[in-house]
């Protein structure tokens, strides 16, 4: 069996440190390098694959590094606005064989989760999301509920129901939370959970709640092993695992 030579960027972070697990774990993988804050990319230890979960500021350059070396890049950090997707979608055009995949979950069950939501939006007048996080997340909305906002916007625009949900009505002003896409979207942060949502559908007489929770991080890991193994057969940019699950 041909060994895929892998380095984790953000490898003493709460994500990467189970990535660096789960890659010695893997059979047919094999961690040849950590890096974090501070530490020189270099020829990233000469890895055929890396993975990266750092912080958003900084994931845009150490992808761009990576591409330039000619590595396939998995990406789990979030923060990747649509001019940052441009610009890696433009250096990407410059390598042609290398491959990035971002997702804003690897969770398979929140992949499930997502597909799930954009189907049920195709039926239903209102839809919020409610993402709860651990307190020490940077970020708020999720990555995942932005993505989520996302699909459900473009599902409902595809259905032809370009009218706005409910909550713009019921709430002018945004004071009940943020907005991504037109869906509403809370964020908890809360001592003691890990990565949760709801994606919540109402109608009159009726309401469907879609929920996934993470418990601990291990769950991301099977999405992340797989992404490892299958990014070098998807060159160019890749957003969200469900491409490369078939979902
Ligand atoms: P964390 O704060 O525990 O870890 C981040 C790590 O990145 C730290 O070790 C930090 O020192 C390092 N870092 C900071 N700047 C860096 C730089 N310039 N270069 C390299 N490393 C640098 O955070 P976390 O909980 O591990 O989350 C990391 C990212 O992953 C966040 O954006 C989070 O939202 C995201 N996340 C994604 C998923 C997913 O499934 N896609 C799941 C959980 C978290």
């Amino acid at each position: 069996m041909s060994v895929t030579s892998v380095s984790v960027i953000g490898a003493s972070g709460r994500m990467g440190s189970e990535v660096c697990r789960a890659v010695e774990g893997a059979d047919g993988l094999e961690l040849v390098g950590r890096f974090d804050v501070d530490d020189d990319l270099g020829d990233l230890a000469g890895a055929d694959v890396v993975v990266e979960f750092s912080v958003p500021d900084a994931s845009p350059a150490n992808v761009a590094h990576c591409v330039e070396q000619g590595v396939h890049v998995v990406v789990g950090t979030t923060g990747w606005s649509a001019d940052r997707l441009d610009a890696l979608r433009g250096q990407l055009a410059d390598h042609p064989g290398v491959g990035v995949l971002i997702a804003p979950n690897f969770a398979i069950g929140a992949v499930l989760m997502m597909a799930f939501a954009a189907k049920a939006a195709e039926f239903y007048e209102s839809a919020e999301v409610i993402e709860l996080h651990h307190p020490d997340k940077v970020d708020a909305p999720s990555g995942t509920a932005a993505r989520t906002a996302e699909l459900i916007g473009a599902a409902r625009e595809a259905a032809g129901l370009t009218d706005v949900p409910d909550a713009t009505t019921s709430d002018p002003d945004g004071a009940r939370g943020a907005r991504a896409h037109g869906i509403p979207v809370h964020s908890v942060r809360l001592r003691g959970l890990v990565a949760h949502q709801e994606v919540l559908f109402g109608q009159t007489g009726e309401m469907l709640t879609i929920r996934h929770d993470s418990f601990d991080r291990v769950s991301f890991m099977p999405g992340v092993v797989a992404a490892v193994r299958r990014v070098g057969e998807h060159p160019g940019l890749t957003v969200g695992l469900e491409h490369y699950l078939g979902i």
